[in-house]
């Protein structure tokens, strides 16, 4: 087992990239004023205004990542319907791999379960016989973007190119005949999402997905850390935000102990519904 913690949290490092990457405006604006303004005025307006313009930056991408940010009454699926019962959804982001996806099929199939695997457009296109096994064992797959990269800075008419090239890739793998009907489930990439994109993915007659339990295994925690995190938490209609990664095994490892868990609590994990919400 690969375990690397001192890896940065690659929420937190997005958060600040997109922050310095779209201070460059702001930075625009102080030259302006720079040369409007006497210096004397200039120098505290340029400390202040930057904090400003860099923690608000900071909030708005990091409120991109959470659920429950409002988005306008764009539909954003975070957890199961009531009348699902006692189940919980499993996700899989960023995959298939060569090295995580099977084993992950493998220990879902030993406990009688189903989950969705998000998949990269890339990946799909490199690995479409994993795409087929997902589907094969009657799990749901859906789209987690073209290529692993935030679309939340994408125009609107990228942002559905993107998705419409990762679908159709998507169906082509999976041996979908149709690929607006088969493949209806989006993942923002690294889960930031702005209303803009959800609407986009809405038009294209996709639901985008969140989570309700995030145990936040990109932190490269041990497989028992995972398991805790979940344990005592999971309840019935969780959507569980779980992701493959070659390099790090432990939510791989945590699978077979967080689906006992599930087990002696009442709950059995289900493929998300490809039909809508
Ligand atoms: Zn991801």
């Amino acid at each position: 087992m690969t375990e690397r913690k001192n890896d940065p949290n690659p929420v937190a490092q997005i958060i600040v990239t997109r922050t310095l990457q779209t201070s460059g405006a702001a930075l625009l604006a102080l030259a302006g004023l720079r040369a409007a303004l006497p210096p004397e005025r200039f120098r505290p307006l340029a400390g202040i205004g930057g904090l400003l313009v860099a923690g608000g930056l900071s909030a708005y991408f990091a409120a991109t990542f959470s659920p429950r940010t409002p988005l306008g009454g764009v539909p954003l699926v975070c957890r199961l319907p009531v009348e699902a019962g006692a189940v919980v959804a499993l996700t899989f982001d960023d995959g298939p791999h060569p090295e995580t996806t099977p084993r992950l099929l493998d220990v879902l199939a030993a406990h009688d379960a189903h989950a969705t695997f998000f998949v990269v457009g890339e990946n799909a296109a490199r690995f479409p016989g994993l795409v087929r096994r997902i589907v094969a064992g009657g799990h749901a797959v859906g789209i987690h973007g073209l290529r692993h990269e935030t679309m939340v800075l994408q125009s609107a008419t990228r942002a559905a190119a993107d998705l419409r090239a990762a679908r159709h890739i998507i169906a082509n793998a999976a041996g979908f005949a149709d690929p607006a009907a088969a493949v209806r489930l989006f993942r923002p990439p690294y889960g930031f999402k702005t209303a803009t994109l959800c609407r986009t993915a809405a038009r294209l007659g996709l639901v985008t997905v969140a989570w309700s339990r995030d145990p936040r295994d990109y932190d490269l925690v041990s497989a028992n850390e995972v398991r805790a995190r979940l344990a005592a938490r999971l309840r019935a209609g969780d959507i569980v935000l779980l992701h493959e990664r070659p390099d790090a095994l432990h939510t791989l490892n945590a699978l077979p102990d967080v689906l006992k868990d599930a087990a002696t609590r009442g709950l059995k994990s289900v493929a998300l519904e490809t039909n809508g919400f």
